[in-house]
C-alpha cells in the first residue's frame, strides 16, 4: 500500500513500534494489558480473509467451510525498500518437558521469506491448536509480515460466524464462535471492523448486531461492503444508498471494496492486478463510482482509513493503559508488602493462621457480593453495563418490531372456510413465539458474561487473600470455577423456563389494556375490545403485548442471572471454604508458602514491577 503518506507514516510508527513493545513484554512477563488493536468479524464466506490478504498483499489460507480456525493476528510492518520480503510465524504450544522451572508454554516461531508458504504454515499452526478436524480454539496465532509494499497495522482474523455445524464440528459451534468473538471485540480498546458482503440483507447481519451491541456509540466499528460485482441486476441503487450510510447509519460508515473472486484467484489473478481491477471496477461502474470520489470505496481507501483510526484509537487509550499499569503496579506493591509475613511453623498457630485467612476471604467475598468492596474494577457497574446492553437489546428489537406485512401475510395464508374479516389468534400468537425465540441466545449469552464477570471478581479476591499459597489458590479457583459452572446450569434451566413461559403468551388484562392505551390516541376499552372488529388493529396489539414481554425480560434474566451466579455462588463458595478449616492437613493448604518459593514469588513480582515501570516510561514519551 505505497497510498498512504509519508507524514501519515511518520505519526504511525513509533505508536504501532510502542504497542508492539509493551504487548511482546506484556506476553513474556505474563502481564494482562489491554492493548489496542482491529479486529475483522462478519459471517462465513463474506470475504474476511479476501480483505486482510489484499490489505496485506500476501495470500492467506481459504476455500469453502470454516478455514480461520484459530484468532489469526496479522502483524504488518513496512520494511525499508530493498529488504526482502520477511513472515515470522508464532504460536504457543504445550511445553512437553514439565516441572516446576519450565513454563508450561514454549512459543513456536517459524521465519520464512515465500510468500506462497503463508497458507501451508498457518493451517500447520492451526491443526496443532485447533486440532486436524473442523474445531476451533482461542490460542492466538501471531504472523509478522515485514516487506516494503505493506503499510502499517495489526489485524486480527477470526472465524466466520456459522450456524449449523458441519461434520467433525461440536454441536454448539455457533456459540463457541460468538463467544470467541465476544471476548475480542467487547474490549474498549479493539476497532470492529465488520464485513458483510452487499449482495445480502445487512439489516440481519449478526455480525453487525454484534458490534453495535458491544460499541454502543458506534465509534469502534467500520464497516466494510465486499461483493458488489456480484449483486443481482436492479439492486444497485439500494445497495448504493447503504454504502452512503443513508439505510442503516453507523457513526463511521461504510468502505465499499472488490477482492477476488474464486475465478480470478483460479485464473492465477495477482494481488497487484487486482488492486487495479478494482479500481477499473469502480471507475466503471455506474452507481458505485461515485463512491471513489467520494473515498468510500477501495481496499487502499480502507487501508488510510484503518491506519487513521487505529493511531486515532491508540492516542485514546494511551492515558487508560498508564491507568491500568499504575493499577497493577499498587497491587505489585500491596503483595511485595504483604509477601514478607508467612504463616506460625507450629501446628496450632498454622491453624488458627488458616482460620484467619479463609475467614478474611469469606468476608471479602460478602462484601463483594453485596456491593461493598471493590477490588479490581466495580463488579455491580460491570453487571448493570451488561444488564443495560440486554436491555437495550430487547428495546432496539422492540422499536423494529413492525409486523405490519407479516400480520398480512400471515392472515391470507392461514385463511380457511372462514369469509372475510374473520381472522385467527394463531396469527398473533405465532408472530410473538417468533419474536420471543430470538432472545433466548442474547440471554445465554448475558448469563455465561456474567459468569465471567464473577469468575474475574472471585479470584481477584481470592488472589489478593492468598497470594502467597499457591495450593490454596488452586483449590480455592477450582471451587470458584465449579460452583459458577453448576449455578450456570441451574439459571439456564430457569432461563429455559421463562421462555417456555413468555411462548405461551399472557398478561393480566389491565395490563394489556395500559400498554395498548400508551401510545394510542383512539383509546381501546376493556368493555368494548371483545367485541369489535380488531384484525386492523393486530399492529398495535402486537406492538403493546411486546412492550410488555419486553419489561418482563429485562428485568427477569438478570434477575435469574444475579440470583445464581452471584448472591448463591457466594454463598455456596463461603459454606465451602468454611470446610476447609476443618481439613486435616493445614501445612499442606498452606504449602508452598516456603521461603524459597516466597523468594520466587517476590523475585518474579519485582521483575514485573521494573517491566510495568518501563512500559510506563514508553507509553509517556509517546503522549
Ligand atoms: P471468509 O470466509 O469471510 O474469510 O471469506 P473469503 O475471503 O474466504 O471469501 C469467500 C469467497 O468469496 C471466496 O471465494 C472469495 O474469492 C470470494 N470473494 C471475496 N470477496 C469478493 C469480491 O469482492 N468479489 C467476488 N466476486 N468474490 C469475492
Ligand atoms: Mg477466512
Amino acid at each position: 500500500m505505497g497510498e498512504l503518506n509519508d507524514r501519515l507514516k511518520e505519526d504511525i510508527r513509533p505508536l504501532i513500534d510502542l504497542i508492539d513493545t509493551l504487548r511482546s513484554k506484556g506476553v513474556q512477563k505474563g502481564l494482562d494489558l489491554a492493548l489496542p488493536t482491529i479486529v475483522v468479524i462478519g459471517d462465513q464466506s463474506s470475504g474476511k480473509s479476501s480483505v486482510l490478504e489484499a490489505l496485506a498483499g500476501v495470500a492467506l489460507p481459504r476455500g469453502t467451510g470454516m478455514v480461520t480456525r484459530c484468532p489469526l493476528e496479522l502483524k504488518l510492518r513496512t520494511a525499508k525498500d530493498g529488504i526482502d520480503w520477511t513472515a515470522t510465524l508464532s504460536y504457543k504450544q504445550m511445553n512437553v518437558v514439565s516441572g516446576q522451572n519450565h513454563s508450561p508454554y514454549i512459543l513456536e516461531t517459524i521465519t520464512f521469506r515465500d510468500p506462497l508458504l503463508v497458507e501451508q504454515h498457518v493451517k500447520t499452526a492451526q491443526n496443532e491448536l485447533a486440532g486436524e478436524g473442523a474445531g476451533i480454539s482461542d490460542e492466538l496465532i501471531t504472523l509478522e509480515i515485514r516487506s516494503p509494499d505493506v503499510c502499517d497495522l495489526t489485524l486480527i482474523d477470526l472465524p466466520g460466524i456459522t450456524r449449523v455445524p458441519v461434520q467433525g464440528q461440536p454441536p454448539d459451534i455457533g456459540n463457541q464462535i460468538k463467544t470467541l468473538i465476544m471476548k475480542f471485540i467487547r474490549r474498549p480498546e479493539t476497532l470492529i471492523l465488520v464485513v458483510v458482503p452487499c449482495n445480502i440483507d445487512i439489516a440481519t447481519t449478526e455480525a453487525l448486531q454484534m458490534a453495535q451491541n458491544v460499541d454502543l456509540e458506534g465509534t469502534r466499528t467500520i464497516a466494510v461492503l465486499t461483493k458488489p460485482d456480484l449483486i443481482d441486476r436492479g439492486t444497485e441503487k439500494g445497495v448504493l444508498a447503504t454504502a452512503q450510510n443513508k439505510k442503516i447509519r453507523l457513526h463511521k460508515g461504510y468502505i465499499m471494496v472488490k477482492c477476488r473472486g474464486q475465478q480470478q484467484i483460479d485464473e492465477n489473478i495477482s494481488l497487484e492486478e487486482a488492486l487495479e481491477m478494482e479500481r477499473v471496477f469502480f471507475k466503471k461502474h455506474k452507481h458505485f463510482r461515485r463512491l471513489l470520489t467520494d473515498n468510500k470505496a477501495t481496499i487502499s481507501t480502507l487501508a488510510k482509513e484503518l491506519t487513521e483510526n487505529l493511531v486515532d484509537h491508540i492516542k485514546k487509550s494511551l492515558p487508560l493503559l498508564d491507568d491500568e499499569i499504575r493499577k497493577q503496579l499498587r497491587e505489585i506493591r500491596k503483595e511485595l508488602n504483604r509477601i514478607k509475613d508467612g504463616p506460625p511453623q507450629d501446628p496450632q498457630g498454622a491453624r488458627q493462621f488458616l482460620i484467619k485467612t479463609l475467614t478474611g476471604f469469606n468476608d471479602k467475598i460478602k462484601l463483594l457480593s453485596s456491593g461493598d468492596l471493590i477490588i479490581t474494577d466495580n463488579l455491580f457497574t460491570q453487571l448493570r453495563k451488561e444488564y443495560k446492553k440486554w436491555s437495550d437489546q430487547l428495546n432496539k428489537r422492540k422499536s423494529s418490531f413492525n409486523h405490519e406485512a407479516r400480520v398480512k401475510e400471515q392472515i391470507t395464508r392461514s385463511r380457511g372456510r372462514e369469509l372475510a374479516g374473520f381472522s385467527s389468534y394463531r396469527v398473533f400468537e405465532m408472530i410473538l413465539q417468533d419474536h420471543v425465540d430470538q432472545f433466548k441466545d442474547p440471554a445465554f449469552i448475558l448469563l455465561r458474561t456474567i459468569k465471567e464477570i464473577i469468575i474475574r471478581q472471585f479470584c481477584a479476591v481470592s488472589n489478593e487473600c492468598f497470594q502467597s499459597y499457591p495450593a490454596l489458590l488452586r483449590i480455592t479457583r477450582n471451587k470458584i470455577n465449579h460452583i459458577q459452572s453448576s449455578q450456570q446450569i441451574k439459571a439456564e434451566e430457569r432461563i429455559q423456563e421463562q421462555f417456555q413461559m413468555e411462548k405461551m403468551i399472557f398478561t393480566q388484562d389491565d395490563i394489556y389494556f395500559n400498554s395498548l392505551n400508551e401510545n394510542e390516541i383512539e383509546r381501546f376499552s376493556e368493555v368494548q375490545l371483545p367485541f369489535c372488529d380488531v384484525a386492523t388493529k393486530y399492529t398495535e396489539m402486537l406492538k403493546a403485548y411486546n412492550g410488555i414481554m419486553v419489561k418482563r425480560m429485562s428485568d427477569h434474566v438478570p434477575m435469574l442471572a444475579q440470583h445464581f451466579m452471584l448472591k448463591k455462588a457466594a454463598d455456596h463458595l463461603r459454606n465451602d471454604m468454611l470446610t476447609l478449616m476443618n481439613e486435616a492437613d493445614v501445612h499442606q493448604i498452606l504449602s508452598g508458602s516456603s521461603d524459597d518459593s516466597r523468594r520466587q514469588r517476590r523475585d518474579l513480582l519485582q521483575s514485573r514491577r521494573d517491566s510495568l515501570n518501563m512500559a510506563m516510561e514508553e507509553i509517556s514519551k509517546c503522549v
